[in-house]
């Protein structure tokens, strides 16, 4: 177990970052699973299908800087109260 703290642990994941700035946005999620990147476009772990969690199954992927946002791994503190603070994005 990590010794951070009582309030918080660290866990790594996976997040969405602009290839040129620092910019950080979480990666969307459906069906309870993060999204995977395929194209230019996120899709639902389980594949395109009909609405069931009251959002599309695909989405398009963010673009910042004119570049397609890419999928990083960063550092996060995941609160007790389920929180997630980016801490720091690994290469
Ligand atoms: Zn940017
Ligand atoms: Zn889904």
């Amino acid at each position: 177990m990590s010794t951070v703290g009582v309030d918080a642990e660290m866990i790594e994941i996976e997040v969405l970052k602009c290839q040129k700035c620092e910019l950080v946005e979480p990666i969307p999620s459906h069906c309870g699973k993060p999204m995977q990147i395929v194209g230019d476009s996120f899709v639902c772990w389980k594949g395109e299908h009909t609405p069931c969690c009251g959002k599309p199954s695909v989405l398009p992927v963010p673009v910042h800087h004119n570049k397609q946002m890419v999928i990083r791994r960063a550092m996060a503190k995941l609160m007790k109260n389920g929180t997630v603070f980016i801490t720091e994005v690994l290469d």
